[in-house]
């Protein structure tokens, strides 16, 4: 068995983002792949491999399917009209079009959707559309891309889908629902007009590059092959290899149709035997949103939960949306930690050594004579491995899990009902007993722990000196023989405060300012020096201020511009009392030809700094008697 992952790393979100931080495609993805891969270790979370879509094998990979699939003839050419930026001289994406909804005038609506209606778009919907690139208006062009026939591809992607009765019904459903309901399956585009992802390998396709969800799932393919270059052909084209996706529902789409129909098209390629996927996990009821910072970041949870992985694990495994969306508080995350994990696995462990150090040193006792009790509770013991196995096997995680804490229960049960801690006075030798089975517990415990909590898993086997964590084991119930010494406890986990889970909910309340990628407007074409210096701006004071009558916008100003006395006409009424801006100073566009604006002659423009809201403010020199009529350059 092989545990593949990978970061996807191309599409028009990273190009946005890259955008938006002002820097290339490449160093996004070089980024946010550390990252992962970081947050991955630091949880305990391992691969043999996880490679990227931006690797060389990958571009070499893609691109072959791509071109085998072309020869075949399976891709239908399509022309179609998109808009293109004259000025930024590319095409553009949905995601790189905003304008007006149609159906509820959000001025920010994308080329896809409105975040605001939640409508889904085409771009060519919006109501005076403009270029997030440039912030020009659009124009309509001709363009040919390749499309996967999935209409025609539906038969045998139904029949195909069909023979996986046993896939997860939300799974089964979900795909179902999309053949059955409405027209079914449509043509998809395989290539886009983007310059960041894998180059068509076609004629004709300058510009263009692979559709990212057409390439991303042949990164399995890809990373195999990194891993095993002479054997990754065993893992895909054997036809008892089992290949199985680990995704979230947003992705059913594309490994249980797309992709499928690529390998089925392709031939060679077994396809996937399942496709476990889970639904949505909110948070506090909340969808979470890293742009609205409503989230958990991994890496501030490491500070502020030091050493805390596996608890963060357990609350995300016990409460894994596997069925239905579910929802991660704060609070379940305390109980769970307090009421579970402390109260019943810790408190168990922590007895069972401590009692073992007070009455042994620390050397595990000989089991004298069972009885019927004990027998009843090693027999649970020996049965734990298999049913969490089958769980595993099943994809109920959470069913698994449940079966790993029972076993925690199984001892924290023994205990309390033996008193080992009473029984010591009258019945040495039968406290032997006791104790050595609640030691095969811990140490099966361990074991058993390490596909869930593997820090706890390994943090226990260390203080019961057990070398082997073997899987094999987990069904003796003699793991830890007569004699053996156990090093000292510790405790596996700490009970969580009301204040510290109070403090990261409160810390979610507080979102980061939003600040879109469009929001701003992008940097304007380049302008000359000499065109600049045509502009005349001079530092002035306002002398008086009074709102033009029947308006709420405007203010008429007079101003002391150093040279001469003026009244401007400003629009700054929505964010400026007259009374508070007496004094004010302000930069003056003073050769701006007059105009008449509600009948009041205005010479000259105020400049004033818009933000991403449109919320406007002065500029003005940050010395206060700085001269007025000092020429800005
Ligand atoms: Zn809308």
């Amino acid at each position: 068995m092989k545990f593949i992952c990978g970061s996807d790393e191309h599409g028009v979100p990273i190009t946005i983002k890259a955008k938006k931080e002002n820097t290339t495609p490449q160093a996004v993805v070089d980024k946010y792949h550390k990252m992962m891969g970081d947050a991955f270790k630091e949880f305990g979370i391992s691969f043999d491999i996880y490679s990227r879509t931006s690797s060389k094998t990958h571009a070499e990979t893609a691109s072959s399917i791509f071109s085998e699939l072309y020869k075949k003839g399976l891709f239908t050419e399509k022309e179609t009209e998109q808009y293109y930026d004259e000025s930024a001289k590319q095409f553009l994406a949905d995601r790189y079009i905003t304008g007006t909804c149609p159906r509820c005038s959000n001025p920010n609506a994308y080329g896809d959707q409105c975040e605001k209606c939640g409508s889904s778009l085409n771009p060519t919907d919006l109501i005076q559309p403009k270029s997030a690139l440039s912030g020009s208006t659009p124009v309509l062009r001709k363009t040919k891309n390749w499309f996967l026939p999935l209409d025609q591809l539906q038969p045998k992607i139904k029949d195909y889908i069909s023979s996986h009765k046993e896939w997860k019904p939300n799974v089964y459903g979900q795909c179902m629902s999309w053949m059955e309901s409405g027209e079914g399956l449509q043509p998809r585009a395989m290539t886009r007009d983007l310059d960041w992802g894998i180059p068509v390998p076609v004629e004709g396709a300058e510009g263009k590059v692979l559709y990212v969800w057409f390439d991303a799932p042949i990164g399995y393919i890809s990373a195999t092959k990194e891993l095993l270059p002479d054997s990754w052909e065993k893992y895909w084209k054997s036809e008892d290899s089992r290949l199985i996706h680990f995704i979230g529902k947003d992705n059913i789409v594309f490994h249980c149709i797309i992709f499928p129909s690529v390998l089925m098209e392709h031939g060679g390629f077994v396809l996937p035997d399942n496709v476990p996927a889970n639904e949505f996990l909110n948070l506090e009821g909340d969808k979470i949103s890293t742009s609205r910072n409503w989230a958990v970041w991994l890496h501030e949870y490491l500070i502020d939960f030091k050493d805390k992985q596996d608890v963060l694990r357990y609350v995300l495994c016990a409460n894994a949306p596997e069925t239905k969306d579910n929802d991660f508080t704060w609070k379940d995350f305390q109980t769970r930690n307090n009421s579970e994990l402390v109260a019943i696995y810790g408190n168990f462990v922590n007895r069972a050594l401590v009692l073992t150090h007070k009455f042994y040193n620390g050397a595990v006792p000989a089991a004298d004579i069972y009885t019927k009790e004990d027998l009843l509770v090693l027999e649970e013991l020996a049965a734990a491995p298999e049913k969490i196995a089958a769980s595993i096997e099943q994809f109920r995680f959470r069913e698994a899990l449940s079966e790993l804490m029972n076993v925690a229960r199984l001892g924290n049960k023994y205990l309390a009902e033996t008193e080992p801690w009473k029984l010591i006075k009258t019945d040495a030798t039968r406290v032997n007993t006791i104790m050595n089975v609640a030691l095969q517990i811990c140490a099966n415990l361990a074991v058993l722990s390490e596909p869930f909590l593997p820090f706890t898993s390994q943090k226990l086997a260390a203080m019961l000196n057990l070398t082997s964590r073997s899987w094999s084991n987990a069904s003796n119930t003699d793991n830890l023989s007569a004699g053996h010494t156990i090093n000292k406890e510790e405790l596996l986990f700490e009970k969580i405060e009301d204040a510290v889970v109070e403090a990261q909910v409160a810390k979610l309340k507080k979102p980061e300012p939003v600040v879109e990628p469009t929001a701003l407007p992008a940097i304007k074409t380049a302008t000359s020096f000499d065109e600049f210096t045509k502009m005349d701006i001079r530092t002035a004071t306002i002398l008086e201020a009074e709102v033009v009558p029947k308006t709420d916008k405007l203010l008429k100003l007079l101003l002391d511009t150093g040279i001469d006395k003026r009244t401007v006409v400003s629009g700054i009424a929505q964010y400026y009392k007259p009374e508070n801006i007496i004094g004010q100073k302000v930069c003056l566009l003073a050769n701006l030809e007059p105009r008449k604006i509600k009948g009041i002659e205005s010479k000259g423009m105020i400049l004033m700094a818009e933000n991403e809201k449109g919320e406007l403010c002065f500029v003005s020199p940050v010395t206060s008697d700085f001269t007025n009529g000092s020429l800005v350059k």
